[in-house]
């Protein structure tokens, strides 16, 4: 099929024009290097565009990452936002045993921006849920352009790494918004219909227009009436509703272009890229299908897939989807009790409550009142016959919630990327659904009850009447279909169905999802040395002099055959969370690629001797400075007991005193305290004058690290 790109061209014309009276001001704008507005979908190519001009123009704060192609040859993009001249990772100071390697796919040496926390932010994972995309671009902008205007943008650029995949499926968004041919799974070459031919029955756009819009005729067996109240409307009948109304059957703009009798059962259409991550996926003949042969058997979630699992520094994960206007935090694929208390605290009770604050929802009572959850709990027991809001203190509200079915007690869904990063990876992971007419315009009309969806859709219908001329809906005008025979084609054009329509509605809804992840980021844990000092116990000299010379500071060691000169040195370290979460989810540090934070004392090891502590030390998860609201902190992570030490160090410098030796050999690692605070010792023998680091790596609180200045 062909499109007349005079079409579009117009129709983008008409769209800007009508958008000038609905208040997109310039001033919006301002700042921008890049120039970005939200009056019309970007779709692929402008996606493309528009990311490759900011790291054009923005390089000192973006690199542009490709993690992998699509199967029709696209590449998959993340951009990466965060001061690229600021942060280290521990590889850059330790050699890990398992060294990565440059040239080794997708596994290159850590780099600095790794050693910041992490934020994935998402969209289009299905293709026609471009809302996301749009979303996508905005942060983007926001970052970008405030990095010099506004110090809190810059300190968050500075000091965390943001990684933006506009398009998790770039074929799907093509398809849906540059060639406007609605499309949720990712394409795939395959025969669908075992003719020998791939992809040659697809949908078709039947009178020219340039939009596969739809096909209605009439048919006694059809699902559809003509809506009452506005005739271009088609009102879906239930099962076994009777009607005595003209029946009719909706497809979309579609012939037989194979001649096997079928229409349509041939196209670009792949699997469902949110059904195919590994996380609880199954194929299971009574479920919805499309999750692919295997778990990440799909290009597009096998990249993300290899990009989490080498990009560990990532705690907050955001996945967007079109629509409804709500949030979906886990779990889908399995019960509530599956999350950690701790971690439902974190995503209801101060996620969630921002969030339904943002979108203007109520706050749950049991949210507010923390402190209480046990009255919740009593009353729910009276009222409530969903098992686990009794186990919580209370239901979920419409706004925040899991798609795990609570009431019939059986997962929603299965193979789902979010469920997947929370409990393999550790990720804040979340899928927000994007766009609610009745929330995201402004005066909308409000319904509820029996109607309330057929009434939204005649009140969308008369807004583009108002606001854009018309243009998103294309009128029903009779056509001879070569197959079926007279009907009419008409209706939405597919690019403006589903989605927040361009303009004001969009840059709405962009700017509340902007606020809710600066909010998230503002959750961020951030590891610092608070202080580090080094001081010099002893100075040992010669071997044979050690014990005479313990008069003042003098100890003189041997080291084999050679002499050297030796400090024994105390190191005092004092490190800090400042961030407001701790540095893992409550069950974060047992995950299989998830590590506790760990503290190195770093030098030539040729030169250093560890008389009393190890080269690193673990410090357990760090507790951020937030008070978490309900929860108990009996499941708080704390400071691991260290294996005792069971030989002496490999030497020891003679006439070092021994009774202090034992005693501190009962204790050798002093990691002290719990909370947000570290407190690590180490005692070591430095030849000469060798230069002393210390480097605390925190996989999700960042690398930090300070060179000691021995006193
Ligand atoms: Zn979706």
């Amino acid at each position: 099929m062909k499109f007349r790109s005079s079409n579009v061209n117009r129709m983008v014309f008409v769209l800007v024009i009508s958008f000038a009276f609905i208040g997109v001001t310039d001033s919006v704008f301002a700042a921008q290097k890049v120039p970005i507005r939200f009056d019309d979908y970007h779709g692929y190519n402008g996606t493309v565009k528009y990311i490759k001009d900011v790291v054009k123009v923005h390089g000192n704060i973006t690199k542009l990452i490709e993690i992998g192609k699509s199967n029709m040859g696209r590449p998959i993009y993340v951009l990466v936002i965060t001061n690229m001249k600021k942060g280290t990772t521990v590889d850059t100071y330790v050699k890990l045993r398992n060294m990565r390697k440059e040239g080794v796919k997708n596994v290159p040496p850590m780099k600095p921006y790794q050693g910041k926390p992490g934020h994935w932010i998402c969209g289009s994972t299905h293709g026609n849920e471009y809302t996301g995309t749009e979303v996508c671009l905005y942060i983007i902008d926001k970052l970008v352009s405030g990095y010099d205007s506004d110090p809190k943008i810059k300190q968050l650029i500075d000091d965390q790494t943001f990684y933006i995949c506009p398009m998790v499926n770039p074929d799907g968004v093509y398809n849906s918004v540059d060639k406007g041919i609605s499309q949720r799974q990712n394409s795939m070459m395959k025969d669908d219909d075992g003719d020998g031919k791939i992809n040659e029955d697809g949908y078709d756009d039947l009178n020219g227009d340039g939009h596969i819009t739809q096909f209605r005729y009439k048919n006694p067996k059809g699902q559809y009436v003509i809506d009452d109240e506005d005739p271009r409307l088609m009102i879906r009948l239930r099962r076994n509703e009777k009607t005595e109304k003209q029946r009719y059957s909706v497809i979309r703009e579609d012939k037989d272009n194979d001649g096997d009798g079928k229409r349509g059962e041939d196209s670009e259409r792949g699997i469902d890229l949110n059904r195919n991550f590994p996380e609880g996926w199954f194929t299971d003949g009574g479920m919805a299908g499309g999750q692919g042969d295997y778990p990440t058997s799909a290009p597009e979630s096998h990249a993300i897939a290899e990009f989490f699992t080498n990009h560990t520094n990532i705690l907050m994960a955001q996945f967007y989807h079109t629509s409804g206007g709500f949030t979906y935090r886990p779990l889908g694929t399995a019960p509530h009790d599956k999350l950690h208390p701790k971690d439902v605290a974190v995503f209801d009770r101060i996620m969630g409550k921002k969030y339904l604050e943002i979108i203007g929802e109520e706050v749950p009572e049991a949210w507010k009142e923390t402190g209480s959850l046990d009255k919740f709990k009593e009353e729910l027991k009276k009222t409530s016959k969903n098992k686990y809001a009794i186990a919580r203190g209370y239901e979920l509200p419409r706004g925040w919630r899991v798609s795990y079915n609570e009431a019939r007690d059986r997962r929603y869904g299965y193979g789902m990327a979010s469920d997947w990063a929370y409990l393999q990876y550790g990720m804040y992971s979340i899928t927000t659904e994007l766009w609610n007419p009745q929330k995201d315009i402004k005066d909308f009309p409000q319904f509820t009850g029996e109607n309330a969806r057929i009434k939204v859709r005649r009140a969308l219908l008369k807004y583009q009447d108002e606001k854009y001329g018309g243009k998103l809906f294309v009128p029903w005008k009779k056509f001879k279909h070569p197959e079926l025979g007279e009907g009419e084609i008409g209706g939405w054009k597919p690019k403006y169905r589903s989605n927040a329509l361009p303009g004001k509605p969009l840059l709405d809804v962009c700017e509340k999802h902007w606020q809710f992840e600066l909010f998230r980021a503002g959750l961020q844990p951030e590891i610092v040395i608070t202080d580090a000092k080094a001081r010099v116990l002893y100075t040992v000299n010669k071997a044979n002099n050690a014990v005479a010379s313990q008069k003042g500071d003098q100890v003189s060691i041997k080291k084999g055959k050679s002499m050297g000169t030796y400090k024994i040195v105390e190191v005092n370290v004092t490190i800090e969370n400042k961030g407001k979460l701790a540095t893992h989810i409550a069950r974060g540090a047992q995950l299989a690629g998830n590590r506790e934070d760990v503290v190195w004392l770093i030098g030539d090891r040729d030169k250093i001797t560890y008389l009393q502590g190890t080269p690193f030390q673990k410090l357990g998860v760090i507790e951020g400075t937030m008070r978490i609201p309900g929860d108990s902190g009996r499941e708080a992570a704390r400071p691991p007991q260290q294996p005792q030490m069971r030989r002496m160090p490999r030497f020891i410098p003679p006439g070092f005193p021994m009774r202090r030796m034992r005693r501190q050999r009962l204790q050798p690692t002093e990691v002290k305290s719990g909370g947000t605070k570290r407190k690590v010792k180490w005692l070591v023998a430095v030849e000469g004058d060798t230069p002393l680091k210390v480097v605390v790596t925190s996989q999700k609180g960042g690398t930090k690290v300070k060179n000691l200045s021995i006193q």
